[in-house]
């Protein structure tokens, strides 16, 4: 049996952002290797793992390798880099950030993201929140000609440097939850596929933050029957957050999306989801994710050739898409058996 908490713990200290998922593959190509038929990295970089069965109704179960970060956008004659963001970030989550950038010749530069001690700031100044524009990234280097000795060089990516703890309880904290949280599952997933009577593809996809690109490709090379996107969900729970903007919240179970801001769920398929997680007898939640945009690879499968009757299973997250977030593990532990039932459930036509 896999350890799910060091599984997800490799893969939350993995560098993944976007269009640089190699290392998360090959972590999730290890681990799911010995259970599948064949393994295949599709043109776009897509992982695409099969447990064949010839005739039967073929699923796909999709989590994505690619997080959020940033990228070089200029090095200042200062010797300072200016950056841009890969997929949504909030600005005021950078200030003070230890980051990691990742040079082409696979060196790994520490460098921390500036800003403005509060003796220095005009009353008026502390009132605001620094905008992108105002930030920068610090390695230490003096003059320009140093960063780029270093092998800097304008397009590469950068990565919090945030190391995956252990919090109180089930909770752990950690860089890239999402959506290593799913890409976990996936890895726990593999070791049940012997129990479902369907064709699986478990699939690890690339650049979802930057608008669901691999799930285009990798869904149209498999045309599968229905598919599920394992990912996670903004968790609510805690001081600030309205009942009216998120339901959901950590340590309440997997969450099923009946609606997000690019899918409204198959009804098969939720009709499944939600059969399923009666017959395990766990906890759930359902979650209407509107109106905001935020969706999941499903959105772009479900539109796949004639259509893919499509869901979603997630795991309640707080402070996604911020360099660090907070989850429960027993709520991903049943995401995973939920997503194996649901499997069992369609299997059943
Ligand atoms: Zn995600």
């Amino acid at each position: 049996m896999v350890d799910l908490v060091r599984a997800l713990e490799e893969l939350s200290n993995a560098f993944g952002v976007a269009g640089h998922e190699d290392q998360v593959r090959d972590i999730l190509r290890r681990y799911i290797e010995p259970y599948v038929d064949e393994i295949r990295v599709d043109k776009l970089g897509n992982l695409i793992c099969t447990k064949r069965r010839e005739g039967k109704v073929k699923i796909m179960l999709a989590a994505h390798m690619d997080e959020v970060g940033l990228i070089v956008k200029a090095i200042e004659k200062e010797g300072v880099i200016r950056f841009a963001p890969i997929g949504g970030l909030d600005p005021r989550v950078l200030v003070s950030q230890r980051v990691i950038i990742h040079t082409r010749e696979g060196k790994r530069i520490p460098g921390v993201i500036s800003s403005i001690p509060p003796h220095i700031q005009e009353p008026q100044e502390r009132e605001k929140a620094f905008k992108l524009e105002h930030l920068f990234i610090d390695i230490g280097a003096t003059s320009d000609k140093e960063v780029e000795e270093l092998g800097i060089r304008i397009g590469d990516p950068i990565s919090f440097d945030v190391k995956f703890t252990r919090l109180h309880g089930k909770y752990v904290s950690g860089k890239a939850f999402d959506d290593r949280i799913g890409c976990a599952e996936l890895i726990a997933i593999a070791e049940h596929l012997d129990e479902v009577d369907a064709e699986i593809y478990l699939v690890g996809t690339v650049q979802e933050e930057v608008g669901l690109r691999g799930a285009a490709t990798a869904a149209y090379g498999i045309y599968p029957d229905y598919a599920i996107a394992l990912d996670v969900t903004v968790g609510g729970g805690i001081p600030g957050v309205k009942i009216t903007q998120v339901t959901a919240r950590p340590g309440q179970g997997p969450v099923v999306t009946v609606a997000d801001g690019g899918l409204l769920a198959h009804p098969k398929v939720l009709r499944a989801l939600i059969e399923a997680a009666r017959r395990l007898g766990i906890k759930y939640q359902l979650e209407t994710f509107l109106p905001y945009g935020g969706t999941t690879d499903a959105a772009r499968i479900t539109l796949t050739r004639e259509g893919v009757p499509s869901g979603v299973i997630t795991v309640a997250t707080r402070y996604i898409h911020a360099p660090v977030s907070v989850a429960n593990l027993e709520d991903m532990e049943n995401a995973v058996r939920l997503a194996i039932e649901t499997c069992k459930e369609l299997s059943r036509g």
